[in-house]
C-alpha cells in the first residue's frame, strides 16, 4: 500500500497541467512575436511615408522663398530661409545650390543621440535626402538652382519604437495570460480529478477490489472523467467477479483432494497435516499415540464376485462405520483404494491400541449388507506408535503401512504392531529379489521328487516337483519363502518354465530306464493368468518330445477365484491338448462346490494343514471327510497331501481317498534317489508277491 501512494506525489515539472500550460506557452509566444514582427513592419512603413509627407510639405512651404533666394543670389535670404527650415527638429541639413553646385547658403545639426538608435537606423536608415529644383516661370520654366533637406528619422521612429514596445508587451502578456487559464482550466477540469481518481483507486484493496467503487468526481458525470470512472468501476465489478470464480474453483479442487469423493473421509494429504498436529500436540502433553493402517483382505475377490458397484458402496459401509468411531479416534481418512487410517490419541499404553484394534476387527467383520446382499470382509491392521516407533509424522504412518502390508503378505486377518524387526525383515527381502534374480543363471536351483503312493495297492503313480534354492550365504531358502517374491518380481515366469524343461528332461530319462511316472509341476497362479502361458508350456513339452499326458499342472484354488470365466477357458484349452490339472491347497480358499464344478479338472488335493490334525482335531477330520465325498460325487481324484503317520493313512484309505503323498513314504528326494526309491520298492512288492 505504502508503495502505491508514494507514487501519487507527481513532480510539478511533469505535472499535465504544467506541461500543458509551458506548450502553450511556448506557442503563444512565437505565434505572438511572429504577429507583432509583421504589425511593426507595417507600422515601420507608415513611418518612412510620413517622413516622405512631411518632407514635401516643408518643402513647399519653402520652395518660392527658396528661388526667390538663388534668383537674386541673395544670400542672406537664403541664411534666412533655411534658419526657418531648422525651426523644425527633424531638419538635420539644408543648402540652397546655384546650378553649378555652389552653394548659396548651408546649415546643418548634429544628429540626436538615443540608446535604441541603432534599432530605427536599421528600420528607417539614419536620415532621409529630398531634393528639388527651384524654378521660375517667368517666362519660360527656367531652373535657377535646387534645394537639398535631410531630416533625422529619429522623430518619427521613436514612435515606432515605443509603439512596437507596446505590440510586443501586450502580445507576450496575453500569452501568458492565456497559458496561466489553460493551466487552470486543465489543472481543476482534469488533472485535478485524474489525482482525485487516482487516490481512490490506490485505496482499493487488491484482494477485494469490488468492495469500494471509484467516485465520480463532481460536475463530470457526463463527460470523459466521468466515462472513465464508470468504466474503471465495471472493470473492477468484473474482477471481483472473477476472483470470487477463481476462489470458488479454488475451493472446490482443494476440497476434491483434501477429500476422498467415494467415502468422504479425508485423503493421505490432509490426515497427514492431522497427524502432525496431533503428534505435535501429543509431544507438548508427553502422551503417545497410535497410528492404525487398515487393509480390506482380499478386496479384489470382493468386488470380482460382487461387482464393483457394490464394491464401492462396502467401502462407504466400512468408512461409515469409522467415522461412527470418531468420539474414540483423533481422525481417520481412506489412504487408498481399500486401505484407511487412523490416529488413536492419548494411548495409555500398547494394550489400549491392542483393544482398540480388537473392537474395531469385530466391528468390521460384521456383515455388511449392501442393497440386497450380505457382504462379509476381513481385514489386516497394522499399528504404529509414537513416539516408540517413530517421532516423524510421515514415518509413523509409513511402518504403520508397511507392517499393514507385510503381515497382508503373510495372510493374517489381524492386527500387528510394527516393530523394528520388521525393517530388517524388509531390507533383507529386498536382497532376496535381487539374488533370486541371479539364481537360475547361478545354478543355484535345483530339483526334488516326492512321491505319489495310490493307497489301495501302495504303487507309487507319480511325483510332485518340488524345486529347491541354495543360496550362497542363507543356506537353503524354502519355496515358501522365495515363490510368492518370484511372483511379484516376475520372475516366477522364467523359474517355471524351468522347472518344466527340468521335469521333462527327467521323464525322458526315467523312460529310458523304464519308469513310466507321471510328474505334477506346481504352476503359480500368475503362470496360469499370463497371456501365452499354454503355449509355453507345448513348447517346452514339444522341445523334449514328452507327451502332455506324463505331465500334471497343480494349480492353487485362488487362482480360479478372479476369473473363474477365464479359469475354465484356460484349464480347457489345457484339457484338450492332454494336459491334466489338479486343484492343489483345496480347502485352504473358497472351496465351493459351484466352481469345482466348472472346472474341467481330474484332481484335487486336500492341503497338508488338513491332514496334519486329521483325527486329533474334529474339525480338520470333517473337512478332510467332506472334501473326500465332494471330490468322489464330482468324479475327482482326490490326494492327500503331507501324510505323515500310518493312522493317517488308514484313515485316507478308509474314507476313500486314492492317492497319498507325504514323509510317511518319502520326503522330497533326488531324482537319483527317487530311481533308487523305486528300485527297491518294486523289490519289496516283488519279494513280497514271491513269498
Ligand atoms: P505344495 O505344492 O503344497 O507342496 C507340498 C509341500 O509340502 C512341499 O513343501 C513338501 O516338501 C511338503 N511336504 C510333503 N510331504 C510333507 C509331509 O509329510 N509333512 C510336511 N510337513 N510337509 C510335507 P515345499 O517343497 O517346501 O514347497 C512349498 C510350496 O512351495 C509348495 O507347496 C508349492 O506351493 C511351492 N512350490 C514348490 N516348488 C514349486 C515350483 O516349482 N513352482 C511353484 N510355482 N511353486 C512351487
Ligand atoms: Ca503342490
Ligand atoms: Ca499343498
Amino acid at each position: 500500500m505504502e508503495d502505491r501512494t508514494a507514487s501519487n506525489k507527481i513532480a510539478w515539472k511533469s505535472s499535465l497541467s504544467t506541461q500543458l500550460m509551458v506548450r502553450a506557452l511556448i506557442g503563444a509566444v512565437v505565434v505572438g512575436i511572429t504577429l507583432s514582427c509583421f504589425q511593426v513592419m507595417w507600422e515601420a512603413g507608415k513611418a518612412s511615408s510620413q517622413i516622405d509627407d512631411d518632407a514635401n510639405q516643408l518643402l513647399a512651404v519653402i520652395e518660392d522663398a527658396a528661388t526667390q533666394a538663388v534668383y537674386s543670389i541673395d544670400a542672406d535670404l537664403a541664411e534666412r530661409v533655411l534658419e526657418g527650415l531648422f525651426a523644425r527638429r527633424a531638419v538635420k541639413y539644408a543648402g540652397i545650390f546655384h546650378p553649378n553646385k555652389l552653394a548659396l547658403a548651408e546649415k546643418q545639426r548634429p544628429a540626436v543621440q538615443k540608446q535604441f538608435r541603432w534599432i530605427t537606423d536599421a528600420i528607417l536608415g539614419k536620415e532621409k535626402t529630398f531634393q528639388i529644383d527651384l524654378q521660375k516661370a517667368s517666362p519660360t520654366l527656367e531652373t535657377y538652382g535646387m534645394l537639398i533637406v535631410k531630416l533625422d528619422t529619429w522623430y518619427v521612429s521613436s514612435l515606432l519604437l515605443e509603439r512596437s514596445a507596446n505590440i510586443f508587451i501586450t502580445t507576450l502578456l496575453s500569452a501568458f495570460i492565456l497559458a496561466l487559464v489553460l493551466y487552470l482550466g486543465y489543472h481543476f477540469y482534469l488533472t485535478q480529478p485524474l489525482k482525485s481518481l487516482t487516490t481512490s483507486l490506490q485505496k482499493i484493496n487488491p484482494a477485494k477490489p469490488g468492495l469500494q467503487s471509484l467516485p465520480t468526481p463532481l460536475h463530470h458525470q457526463s463527460d470523459e472523467v466521468g466515462f472513465l470512472v464508470s468504466s474503471a468501476n465495471d472493470l473492477l465489478d468484473s474482477i471481483a467477479k472473477h476472483q470470487q470464480e477463481r476462489h470458488a474453483a479454488e475451493a472446490r479442487v482443494i476440497r476434491l483432494s483434501q477429500y476422498d469423493a467415494l467415502t468422504g473421509l479425508p485423503t493421505r494429504g490432509l490426515f497427514n497435516q492431522y497427524l502432525k498436529s496431533a503428534i505435535q500436540d501429543a509431544q507438548s502433553h508427553n502422551q503417545s499415540l497410535a497410528v492404525f493402517c487398515i487393509g480390506i483382505d482380499d478386496f479384489k475377490s470382493i468386488n470380482e464376485q460382487y461387482g464393483y458397484a457394490k464394491g464401492d458402496k462396502l467401502l462407504q459401509a466400512f468408512a461409515e462405520r469409522l467415522i461412527k468411531l470418531r468420539d474414540y479416534i483423533h481422525t481417520s481418512c481412506r489412504l487408498a483404494g481399500d486401505q484407511f487410517a487412523l490416529v488413536l490419541y492419548n494411548l495409555a499404553s500398547s494394550y489400549t491400541a491392542a483393544a482398540f484394534a480388537e473392537g474395531l476387527l469385530e466391528e468390521m467383520h460384521r456383515p455388511f449388507i449392501v442393497d440386497d446382499s450380505e457382504i462379509s470382509l476381513r481385514c489386516t491392521i497394522g499399528i504404529s506408535i509414537f513416539p516408540e516407533d517413530s517421532e516423524d509424522a510421515d514415518r509413523v504412518l509409513q511402518k504403520a503401512e508397511q507392517t499393514m502390508l507385510h503381515a497382508k503378505l503373510k495372510g493374517a486377518s489381524q492386527f500387528h504392531f510394527y516393530v523394528a524387526a520388521l525393517d530388517t525383515e524388509i531390507r533383507s527381502r529386498k536382497n532376496l529379489e535381487r539374488d533370486l534374480a541371479q539364481a537360475i543363471k547361478k545354478q543355484q536351483f535345483s530339483v526334488v521328487y516326492q512321491p505319489q503312493i495310490r493307497l489301495q495297492d501302495s504303487q507309487i503313480v507319480g511325483a510332485e516337483i518340488l524345486i529347491r534354492w541354495r543360496h550362497p550365504e542363507r543356506g537353503w531358502v524354502p519355496p515358501d519363502v522365495f515363490i510368492p517374491v518370484a511372483e511379484s518380481t516376475g520372475k516366477i515366469f522364467e523359474i517355471g518354465e524351468w522347472v518344466l524343461s527340468e521335469a521333462c528332461k527327467q521323464i525322458k530319462a526315467w523312460q529310458k530306464v523304464g519308469l513310466n511316472l507321471l510328474v505334477a509341476v506346481n504352476v503359480s497362479a500368475h503362470q496360469l493368468k499370463r497371456e501365452g502361458f499354454i503355449d509355453t508350456v507345448q513348447d517346452i513339452l514339444s522341445k523334449h518330445q514328452v507327451a502332455p499326458e506324463q505331465i500334471e499342472l497343480e494349480v492353487t484354488e485362488t487362482s480360479f477365484m478372479e476369473n473363474i470365466e477365464d479359469a475354465v477357458q484356460i484349464l480347457k484349452k489345457l484339457n484338450s491338448l492332454g494336459l491334466m490339472c489338479a486343484v492343489d491347497d483345496f480347502g485352504t480358499g473358497y472351496s465351493s462346490l459351484s466352481y469345482l464344478k466348472q472346472l474341467p479338472v481330474a484332481k484335487i488335493k486336500i492341503d497338508k494343514q488338513f491332514v496334519r490334525d486329521l483325527m486329533a482335531d474334529d474339525d480338520d477330520t470333517q473337512i478332510v471327510h467332506a472334501i473326500i465325498q465332494l471330490g468322489r460325487s464330482l468324479r475327482l481324484t482326490v490326494v492327500a497331501e503331507g501324510v505323515e503317520t500310518v493312522e493317517q493313512q488308514e484313515f485316507l484309505l478308509k474314507d476313500g481317498c486314492e492317492i497319498a503323498q507325504g514323509y510317511l513314504f518319502s520326503k522330497p528326494i533326488s531324482a537319483n534317489e527317487f530311481t533308487r526309491y523305486v528300485a527297491e520298492r518294486i523289490d519289496i512288492d516283488e519279494l513280497a508277491g514271491n513269498s
